[in-house]
């Protein structure tokens, strides 16, 4: 059928040893999904189903929810499909569901905390991922944005499974997650670094402040030793970490993150291509030692002008 000849295109990315590393996208819309379907991507790393929501004055219903998952699902065949829970608040204010008196909204009742207030926002959405899940006949991928202990891992998964939802992470975003990956992947499937808010937080800099883009950097050298405790916790436990914060599509990084031991890369469509080329010319071997440059490093720029350095002619 139609999905049996899209997935001929799937094209496994991986290092130049063999390695595998799986490239993926990042949505917002069933029509990204179709968008994506005919490239050679292995599937979608984060679908921010907020876009869903915003601009509209209640909730969609599980019905809308479901339609737009299957959609979704249906498009990429049998790939994998990573969809994120609400992620509202701080920089994506939702008129139904934020809070309108927070002084930090950054550090208040968004993402996961929404169920603290709403705890059916997150139900009716787990439902529907179910109800997807029936429809479209292929099992997805699900996750919690701003998770920040293990107890909160521990009730997401609980809520995720009781829908009939097997495969069930967290996304690590928030540096206390990092420092205790172990504990959360204790509680779930999988785990995938948000690398655009654990910068945020852990360099303490507000992700849409331009003048601060220096500190914000991915390549803060303490970004990276979160990601590699991460990473660690994740080869320790045999579990999957992913990465889809925009750092995956910087083809230099992205070579340190699979050196630190991140197994999969989701990013926009149009960034797979030039990593694909950076993973295909340089060894797993080679990637732990730019790795291990890279955190040895003081600071992002001598960071990146290590690895830099290291990388093969023809990149
Ligand atoms: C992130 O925080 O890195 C992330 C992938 O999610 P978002 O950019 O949607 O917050
Ligand atoms: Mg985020």
């Amino acid at each position: 059928g139609v999905e049996d000849a899209l997935a001929a295109d799937v094209e496994p990315g991986g290092t130049a040893d063999g390695h595998r590393v799986q490239l993926l996208a990042n949505i917002g819309t069933a029509q990204d999904a179709e968008r994506v379907a005919p490239t050679a991507v292995e599937g979608v790393g984060l679908f921010r189903t907020e876009v869903l929501f915003l601009e509209r004055t209640t909730a969609p219903t599980r019905q809308e929810q479901a339609t737009v998952y299957a959609q979704a699902l249906s498009a990429l065949g049998d790939r994998k499909v990573v969809v994120r829970t609400l992620d509202a608040g701080a920089d994506k204010p939702l008129a139904f569901a934020t809070q309108p008196d927070e002084e930090n909204p950054a550090l208040g009742v968004r993402g996961y905390r929404l169920v603290r207030h709403d705890p059916e926002l997150l139900e009716t959405q787990l439902a529907a991922l179910g109800a997807a899940q029936s429809d479209a006949g292929t099992a997805p991928w699900v996750m919690a944005p701003m998770i920040a202990t293990a107890s909160e891992a521990r009730d997401f998964a609980a809520r995720a499974r009781a829908h009939g939802l097997t495969t069930v992470g967290v996304m690590v975003e928030v540096p206390a997650a990092a420092l205790r990956a172990r504990e959360i992947l204790a509680e779930v499937d999988f785990v995938s670094l948000g690398t655009n808010d654990l910068a945020q937080y852990t360099m303490a800099t507000d992700r849409l402040r331009g003048e601060l883009a220096d500190l914000l950097d991915p390549w803060q050298p303490a970004v990276l030793d979160l990601v590699d405790a991460t990473a660690r916790a994740g080869l320790e436990l045999h579990k999957p970490v992913g990465v889809c914060g925009e750092s995956a599509s910087d083809p230099v990084l992205a070579l340190v993150l699979v050196g630190l031991g991140v197994t999969s890369l989701s990013m926009s469509a149009g960034a797979v291509p030039a990593v694909r080329y950076a993973l295909r010319h340089h060894t797993r071997a080679q990637c732990a030692t730019m790795a291990a440059a890279a955190l040895a490093a003081e600071s992002a720029p001598s960071a990146r002008a290590s690895v830099v350095a290291m990388l093969a002619p023809e990149v």
